[in-house]
């Protein structure tokens, strides 16, 4: 028995292990079909999450785990911005 709050655990795309939603981006696929990350955590449509490390950024990319999660092809400048924003988080 215990009050403590359970973490919203998700599973990486890139490294396929279930982590804390906190520790995870979340990259979704708009209404509008804009693959971006969701910063705020309330963009509407279908999301994958990814760990906050580029390396498994880069994983997601080869396996290619988030086109499969987000249900399209992803454009190689998108990856390109996507993973700078991860290199940024990660610093
Ligand atoms: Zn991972």
């Amino acid at each position: 028995m215990s009050n403590q709050k359970k973490p919203v655990l998700r599973r990486c795309v890139g490294c396929g292990e279930m982590k804390d939603k906190k520790d995870l981006i979340r990259v979704v696929r708009t209404q509008e079909g804009e693959i971006l990350p969701d910063k705020t955590g309330r963009v509407n449509g279908r999301g994958a999450y990814v760990c906050k490390d580029p390396e498994c950024f880069m994983n997601a990319v080869r396996k290619k785990g988030l086109e499969r999660s987000l249900k399209c092809r992803v454009d190689a400048q998108v990856y390109e911005g996507l993973r700078s924003y991860f290199e940024g988080e990660s610093s």
